[in-house]
């Protein structure tokens, strides 16, 4: 059986990867998508396992001593990481794994795994970005500004990106994305 592929989505904070990757994964078959590990706490309605697996510093600490991440890197002041083991054996059952990473993340995939497909999500600007995080409401002021402080720093590695998809208009942003998804995972 073929291995499946690698795609790496990236971009800020509430630039809309997850609404993109969701809308993908509703029409197409064969993708699995990776739960990562993070310090942080859950928001409302997030579950363990499923959203993510919410880990204390320690327990994180201790996948790192076992070589059991990917990658890891500090987001907005804390950990998140994405689980090895799992990825692997999607990826050597023939499924297309995604992950949806920060650029630092993203960066050490592709140094570990060159094969990977790496596409960014680009906001309209930064003030776009700034307004759909304050409308999300999922944080405080204090740490929607260090997102968007955050976001500056990654649009300035766009080009380290096999795409770009910049999300305006959400219908577009979504049939490029599946697209350039369809095209990627049938090539040979
Ligand atoms: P949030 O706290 O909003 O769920 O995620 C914050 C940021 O962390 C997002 O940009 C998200 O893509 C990134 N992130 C989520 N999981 C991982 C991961 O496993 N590794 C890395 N490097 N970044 C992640």
């Amino acid at each position: 059986m073929a291995r499946g592929k690698l795609f790496v989505v990236s971009g800020p904070s509430g630039v809309g990867k997850g609404t993109l990757v969701k809308a993908l994964t509703a029409v197409r078959d064969g993708y699995w998508l990776s739960v990562s590990a993070t310090t942080r706490a859950p928001r409302e309605g997030e579950q363990d396992g499923v959203d993510y697996f919410f880990l204390s510093e320690e327990r994180f600490q201790d996948l790192i001593d076992q070589d059991g991440f990917l990658e890891y890197a500090g987001v907005h002041g804390k950990h998140y990481g994405t689980p090895k083991a799992p990825v692997m054996e999607h990826l050597d059952a023939g499924q297309n794994v995604i992950l949806e990473i920060d650029v630092q993340g993203a960066a050490i995939v592709h140094a570990n795994m060159p094969e990977s497909i790496m596409v960014f999500i680009q906001p309209p600007s930064l003030e776009a970005l700034r307004e759909r995080l304050e409308k999300r409401g999922t944080e405080s002021a204090d740490q929607i500004s260090k997102r968007v402080e955050n976001a500056s720093l990654e649009l300035m590695r766009m080009n380290e990106y096999d795409v770009v998809v910049k999300n305006d208009k959400l219908e577009d942003a979504i049939r490029l994305f599946i697209a350039i998804f369809d095209c990627y995972a049938n090539a040979e």
